[in-house]
């Protein structure tokens, strides 16, 4: 393959024709509530306020931590309260109670996938990324069908990922037709492995906010979860942040997730980038959102995502902002989400080093990426991890997934290569009464086994083996002993993966 420097730049179609009808209002106005977003900067300023000037007791603490632990979704003034509490051991005690209810939910499993990056052309210029349009010092390019296929066979083949993020920059020549056929040429790579074979089976996707005719192409594609960040929910900051292109229209990205929702695409992951303002207010922001999506489609969101923003080329608002969050405050953000939306999968991603991965994982974590690049082109090529000429930030952990399986499973976690659920319809409403009850834990786990079994066969080191083997064991009795009904069926998936089988699932 090619390095990313000399990848073709494909003809632009017509930005004029593309432009025009990029956002629509009647897609955003069909949500809104008498005009008004249901992100309320005065109430969340005024709820801050309140929880400022009267921080809550342990009394209240524990009665908020109840109902966090019966997955419920919390109230805005109870995040609040709990964004304002200064004792250090009821902050150890929300972090026992988030790291409980993710075991409650979600058990001892850490799903992982690796980020894909198709192209890094964009019409936007947001100040805090390096792949914004005034940046000149970015080489661009977008990757041709041959490319991301080379660039899968590594992922699939030589790696083992089964789940991908594929990350698309908002420009005409990487519009919806282009991504979907993305998504056909990712799912047609089949490759041998050392026993089985490699495939990515779980294509999502992290775009711009897009029309709904266009998210039901994506949809019909094959796409998994649909993620869009708001990156700020102070419209302020959003505003300041985002001086031009089609990102600088706040409400056409804040209606992203109803627009997918109205076009059937129910597995839906939003976020804040942590560093663009006050932590607290994208804390309310975000739990505001899930509430939303619930109102309105009684459906909340798949999963969240708390990156903190990290340098980046030619992007001011990094080394300006204020706002940057600490080590202390981000662990507090995790409890928090795990806290207020109990049900949520969180994402934490390789921006944050080796170090903060293992303290952030057991508050309540549950999907990360491993051997991550994020350079266009940079899976297919020998030389170098990191190109800040070509990429959007710099990663902060570069172990490979290798590395990655076998520390967790010395941290006594189980590596998921799952990717059943969306494909036995177990998304949207499904999921989230399965995942509220903890009943979705009990076929995460069989297919959390059989996927270990798979890519430790297929892929794992002598090292990670070792390591893996007394995990995989302690989970195989867990089945036994919880779930004696399925055993027989299960036990007799597992033994035709180990001879080589793949793809069984539950
Ligand atoms: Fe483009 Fe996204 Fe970067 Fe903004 S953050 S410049 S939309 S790639």
């Amino acid at each position: 393959m090619p390095s990313a420097s000399v990848l073709p730049e494909s003809p632009p179609a017509p930005a004029s024709s593309w432009a025009r009808d990029r956002i629509r209002m009647e897609e955003i106005e069909a949500w809104r509530s008498g005009g008004r977003d249901f992100i309320d900067p005065g109430a969340i300023a005024r709820a801050l306020a309140e929880g400022a000037a009267s921080p809550p007791d342990a009394a209240r603490v524990r009665d908020i931590l109840a109902r966090a632990r019966a997955v419920e979704t919390m109230a805005p003034g109870d995040l609040a309260a709990l964004l304002h509490v200064t004792d250090p051991d009821l902050w150890a005690e929300m972090g026992a109670a988030a790291a409980e209810i993710k075991r409650k939910v979600y058990d001892n499993r850490i799903v992982t996938f690796a980020p894909l990056y198709i192209g890094n052309r964009c019409v936007n210029n947001c100040l805090y990324c390096g792949l914004r349009c005034d940046n000149a010092d970015m080489q661009r390019s977008a990757l041709t069908m041959d490319q991301l296929r080379a660039e899968c066979e590594v992922l699939a083949g030589a790696i083992g990922h089964k789940r991908l993020i594929i990350v698309f920059g908002e420009h005409p020549s990487t519009g919806i037709d282009y991504m979907v056929e993305c998504l056909r040429t990712i799912y047609s790579v089949k490759v041998k492995a050392r026993v089985g074979w490699g495939q990515i089976r779980r294509v999502n996707v992290n775009a711009p906010p897009m029309r709904i005719d266009e998210l039901k192409a994506l949809n019909d594609a094959g796409l998994g979860t649909y993620q869009v960040f708001q990156e700020t929910y102070h419209p302020g900051v959003y505003a300041a942040v985002h001086p031009s292109g089609f990102k600088a229209n706040y409400a056409w990205r804040l209606y992203a997730m109803h627009r997918a929702m109205a076009a059937g695409i129910d597995d839906v992951g939003i976020g804040a980038l942590f560093g663009l303002a006050d932590w607290r207010f994208e804390m309310m922001g975000l739990l505001a959102h899930a509430i939303e999506l619930e109102r309105a489609f009684n459906i909340g969101p798949h999963t969240i995502s708390f990156p903190r923003m990290e340098p980046a080329g030619n992007a001011p608002y990094v080394q300006e902002s204020r706002w940057a969050v600490s080590d202390e405050d981000i662990a507090k953000i995790v409890v928090l989400i795990r806290l207020a939306v109990p049900y949520t999968g969180m994402i934490l991603t390789a921006r944050e080093n080796a170090g903060m991965r293992r303290r952030l994982i057991p508050l309540g974590v549950t999907q990360t990426d491993a051997s991550s690049r994020i350079g266009v082109g940079s899976y297919a090529e020998a030389a170098g991890m990191q190109h800040d000429d070509r990429q959007q930030f710099m990663l902060g952990d570069t172990r490979s997934l290798d590395e990655v399986v076998r520390e967790l499973a010395t941290m006594g976690l189980i590596t998921s290569f799952c990717t059943a659920g969306y494909r036995c319809g177990r998304t949207g409403q499904c999921i989230m009464d399965l995942l509220r009850s903890g009943a979705e834990g009990k076929f995460c786990k069989l297919n959390a086994v059989l996927t270990y079994r798979e890519w430790l066969d297929d892929f794992a080191s002598p090292a990670t083996l070792a390591a893996a083997e007394p995990v995989l064991a302690r989970e195989m009795d867990e089945v036994r002993e919880r779930m004696p009904k399925a055993w027989p069926s299960f036990l007799a998936s597992y033994e035709r993966t180990a001879r080589g089988e793949r793809d069984l699932y539950f």
